[in-house]
């Protein structure tokens, strides 16, 4: 529980599959995801359309013991990072969701969709995550906290 500890010359694991990884893989990883993937997550990262700030929050919401899925598809759209165990939905969205009429209105379908479902949804921005993602992670796990709900996470 809480922050992953690994001992020294523990091998790196890819944050999606747990799949071991070289320290090569490791470095290459880190240089273009923030977060150890492997070959195959890579790729699909490469073809994603999610933001390096993204990966980063959810990099950094696993590492804290949030239970986080990424890219999760609920029957209607591919979430970002999504918190089944919280019912919480995190979109991450560049600036322009914030200056587009058509952007809000679907963002406003796509978030009613989840609010009937029982999920929250919290739109973040890439601009915030680049400066504030520690306190976007502290603010969340607070959160799960008083949700009681951190005994139950993986
Ligand atoms: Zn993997």
């Amino acid at each position: 529980m809480g922050v992953e500890r690994r001992m020294p010359g523990t091998p790196e694991t890819c944050r999606r599959c747990g799949q071991i990884l070289t320290p090569g893989v490791v470095q290459y990883s880190l240089d273009r995801f923030a977060i150890p993937l492997c070959r195959k997550h890579q790729h699909y990262a490469r073809n994603s359309t999610a933001t390096k700030e993204s990966l980063t929050l959810y990099g950094l919401l696993k590492e804290a013991g949030i239970p986080a899925q990424f890219e999760k598809f609920d029957g209607y759209k591919t979430i970002d990072i999504a918190i089944p165990a919280l019912f919480l939905n995190i979109e991450v969205d560049g600036a322009h969701h914030r200056c587009n009429k058509r952007q809000i209105q679907t963002d406003r379908l796509r978030d009613e969709y989840s609010a009937r479902r029982g999920f929250a949804t919290f739109r973040v921005s890439n601009e915030l995550v680049r400066g504030q993602a520690r306190g976007i992670v502290d603010a969340i796990v607070r959160y799960a906290s008083e949700k009681r709900l951190r005994r139950d996470f993986a």
